[in-house]
Order: C-alpha cells, then structure tokens, then sequence
C-alpha cells in the first residue's frame, strides 16, 4: 500500500493539525489518541512514513525501528503505567482485518485501569 501523505497523523507531525502531545524526540511523536478507550490511551507513531508495522520493519533503518520501540516503552514509563505502576497493554492495527483506521503506523497504549479480553467484538 502507498503511503498517503494527507492522512491525519502526517498532518499531525506536519503541524497542520494540533494534538496532545506526550513526547517527542527525532524519530517518534506520542500524543493522546482523540477518542480515548480507556483511562489512559496514547498513541506512539514514527516520524517516517511508513504505513503499518510490515511497511517499517521492512523499509525503516534499524535506528529507527530500535529507537521506535524503546520510545513506546518510554512513553509507558512516563504514562506511569509500566508493570509496577499496574501494567498497561500495547498494540498495532494493520489493515482491514486489523481494524486499522489511519494508515500511518502507530502502536497504542492502554492503561490506567485493567484493560479486559485481548480481543472483543
Ligand atoms: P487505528 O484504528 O489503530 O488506526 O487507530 C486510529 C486511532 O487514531 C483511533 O484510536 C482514533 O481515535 C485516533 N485518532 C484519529 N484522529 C486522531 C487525532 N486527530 N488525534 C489523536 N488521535 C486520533
């Protein structure tokens, strides 16, 4: 799938549109997700455009994959949802089976509070 330039998270990093943000540094942006599901839901999206987990794995530099994912953990540090502050879960949609709606790869965090089955309807 070809990377849309104007989806709502490129347009996020661009600063057309504001968002809520938790972190950043040079290679990922975390933000609060707009519709919140549980107590805590963050969202954590690298800075390149890549389109879904698949797309980075197999076109990012390792710095950013491995930069990527110790963002995500350092987010859920600063969320205060790490395993001893009570847990949290993470997760990323790719395509529609997935259920992802924006194609920009993110992961979500969720936390605050116990976030129920893996899977629901
Ligand atoms: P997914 O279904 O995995 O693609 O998730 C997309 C997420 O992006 C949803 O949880 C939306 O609530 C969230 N979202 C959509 N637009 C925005 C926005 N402008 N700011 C923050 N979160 C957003």
């Amino acid at each position: 799938m070809k990377y849309d330039i104007n989806n709502i998270f490129a347009k996020i990093l661009r600063g057309e549109i504001p968002c809520k943000k938790i972190y950043e540094n040079d290679y990922v942006l975390s933000f609060y997700d707009i519709n919140p599901q549980k107590k805590i839901h963050a969202l954590v999206i690298p800075k390149g455009s890549y389109v879904d987990l698949d797309d980075f794995i197999k076109n990012a530099k390792e710095k950013e994959i491995f930069e990527f994912f110790k963002a995500l953990s350092h987010v859920a540090n600063l969320l205060k949802v790490s395993n001893i502050e009570g847990g949290y879960r993470t997760l990323t949609n790719v395509g529609q089976n997935g259920g992802q709606e924006v194609p920009h790869l993110h992961f979500h965090i969720f936390g605050g509070e116990k976030v129920g089955k893996m899977v629901s309807n």
